[in-house]
């Protein structure tokens, strides 16, 4: 096919077809790929480590002395995130299956998430009922208890563009009611045929490329180093699990409404409101939806992160536990 021929080769990516790009970043590409001898689908995501700037873009041609370019990705940065991807094993974790590199690229390969963002599922469907915000905010929770209590990872990126789905979802055709899911049918889900029913699937997290390694709140120590570590960074540590349980807030706000909790067309205005933490349920989209959820949010959206739920808060939240969680899909 044609687009497929367009498709750019990689020196050191010749054991892998590459199909479709899956998603764009500054430094990044993410691709869907084929790994030709065995024929399985992965994920392979690209991180170029130069980048020409835009006048050597434009003079490359004139100038050969502008070949040399500038380095615009750390070593040590990809390094950190292929590491503690590399030292996690959980059913709402994308997986890292191998990592290497060239001359010019990272390869990342991971677990194909041929479903893409729940970004895009927010944005089809409007907004998610709370059974089905729930459903999908319980397998993001657990992936961030696995990674703060058995890893002593923060991912410090949390955002709907970040978490991803493993199939793909089918949204019931153009439903004029704002919530497209019913209560009572909503976790059986529909599917595209041939790939796959019976739920909604499997949502994981994806992009490690913030991501940190923190202290152990018992001993104050980052990863067995006893520490000789300023009260400053020992403070800051203390509650930098804090992060993604306010990110974790503005998902769930986000899911039941549809919109995010804090918005404004000027970054100053939207950076004092989330300094201040000021946010509303704003009427008429937040009536209908339960005072259990608005409570949950409350403690999460809490700017004070001493007071802010841990993971281990929310997932004891009454909310969290109104109703059984619908079987995982078989895998
Ligand atoms: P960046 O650091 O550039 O944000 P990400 O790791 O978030 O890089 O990847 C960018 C985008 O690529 C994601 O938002 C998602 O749309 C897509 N993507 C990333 N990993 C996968 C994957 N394993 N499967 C499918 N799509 C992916
Ligand atoms: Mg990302």
């Amino acid at each position: 096919r044609k687009e497929k021929s367009k498709m750019p080769a990689y020196k050191g990516l010749e054991a892998y077809r590459l199909d479709e790009k899956m998603g764009d970043g500054a430094f990044s590409n993410v691709y869907k790929a084929v790994e030709t001898a065995t024929g399985k689908s992965v994920a392979i995501k690209i991180v170029r480590k130069y980048e020409l700037n835009a006048s050597q873009a434009g003079e490359k041609h004139l100038n050969p002395q502008f070949k040399k370019k500038p380095r615009v990705t750390e070593r040590a940065n990809i390094l950190k995130e292929v590491q503690i991807m590399r030292g996690t094993s959980h059913p709402s974790i994308v997986k890292l299956y191998s990592f290497s590199e060239s001359d010019e690229h990272y390869f990342l390969v991971l677990e194909l998430m041929a479903g893409g963002e729940l970004f895009h599922q927010i944005v089809k469907l409007t907004y998610f009922s709370e059974n089905l915000s729930r459903h999908v905010i319980l397998q993001v929770a657990r992936g961030i208890r696995y990674l703060h209590e058995d890893r002593g990872v923060v991912h410090r990126d949390i955002k709907p563009e970040n978490l991803l789905f493993e199939r793909i979802p089918i949204i019931p055709s153009k439903n004029p009611i704002r919530r497209p899911y019913d209560d009572e049918k909503e976790d059986e889900g529909e599917f595209i045929p041939g790939v796959g029913g019976g739920g909604i699937g499997r949502v994981k997290i994806a992009d490690f490329g913030l991501s940190k390694v923190v202290w152990n709140e018992e001993t104050m120590t980052p990863c067995g180093t006893v520490g000789y570590t300023a009260p400053e960074i020992v403070k800051d540590e203390r509650y930098s699990k804090s992060v993604d349980m306010w990110a974790l807030g503005c998902v769930l706000y986000t899911l039941l409404c549809g919109f995010p909790p804090f918005y404004d067309e000027s970054i100053n205005v939207l950076t004092e409101k989330v300094a201040r933490g000021y946010y509303t349920f704003l009427s008429p989209w937040w009536d209908d939806i339960s005072s259990s959820a608005k409570d949950l949010i409350s403690h999460l959206l809490c700017v004070d992160p001493a007071q802010r739920y841990t993971i281990d808060e929310f997932l004891a939240h009454p909310w969290c536990n109104a109703a059984p969680a619908p079987p995982p899909p078989p895998t």
